[in-house]
């Protein structure tokens, strides 16, 4: 499957906001945004061009899309499921997204970045209900319970992004670090949900 193999400090700089796309360097002064927050580019420093209201839209819709990692296809794919559903699409959008397999391993702490939570879930490192998932995208529902298998329990990358966390950063989800295993409580409400976007710009978008 394409993906994107550039620089991804120069997409956070482009939205000129921590997206978190780095792992650990994200949450130390090396990260670039403390220093370098302004686009990428030869005049990224010197822009001053009115943007459009298309263009706000626009930076939006791919603000969010690389939070979670997700090309363009699948990101309008989940649009389109959000749009089918009750409720506002937009908060419908996220609550998708944050339903993913990857982000509710990064969130739980076993992972520094969601790049790296796709990547130890399609290295079969966990199960969900004692089965095991190796689908990123795969949705979670209220209840399940992601664990490690045995044989991955003792991966420094896990053990070493869990000093991160704190037992119980988020409403919606538990961790339990001793036996290495995390409870999907429910969808989290959309206020609960720590995501510096404006999801309604890219129902305006798409909706053109
Ligand atoms: Fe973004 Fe992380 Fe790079 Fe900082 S270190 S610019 S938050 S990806």
């Amino acid at each position: 499957m394409a993906r994107y193999t550039g620089s991804v400090c120069k997409l956070c700089r482009r939205e000129r906001q921590k997206l978190f796309l780095k792992g650990q360097k994200c949450f130390t002064e090396k990260c670039p945004i403390e220093t370098k927050n302004y686009p990428p580019g030869e005049h990224g420093l010197n822009r001053r061009a009115k943007v459009s209201e298309y263009g706000i839209q626009l930076r939006e819709k791919q603000k969010i899309k690389r939070i979670y990692g997700l090309l363009e296809t699948q990101f309008r794919n989940y649009f389109n499921k959000a749009n089918k559903q009750k409720g506002i699409t937009g908060e419908n959008l996220v609550k998708l997204l944050e339903s993913r397999f990857d982000n509710v391993i990064y969130r739980l702490g076993f992972a520094a970045s969601r790049k790296q939570a796709r990547q130890l879930i399609r290295h079969r490192h966990f199960m969900i209900n004692d089965r095991l998932v190796d689908i990123p995208s795969y949705s979670l529902s209220a209840g399940d319970v992601l664990k490690l298998r045995d044989k991955s329990k003792k991966l420094d990358t896990i053990h070493s992004s869990l000093k991160r966390v704190k037992d119980s950063t988020y409403s919606w989800l538990t961790v339990d670090k001793a036996n290495l295993l995390g409870t999907f409580v429910q969808v989290p409400e959309r206020e609960d949900i720590p995501l510096n976007a404006n999801e309604q710009l890219v129902v305006e978008l798409y909706s053109k």
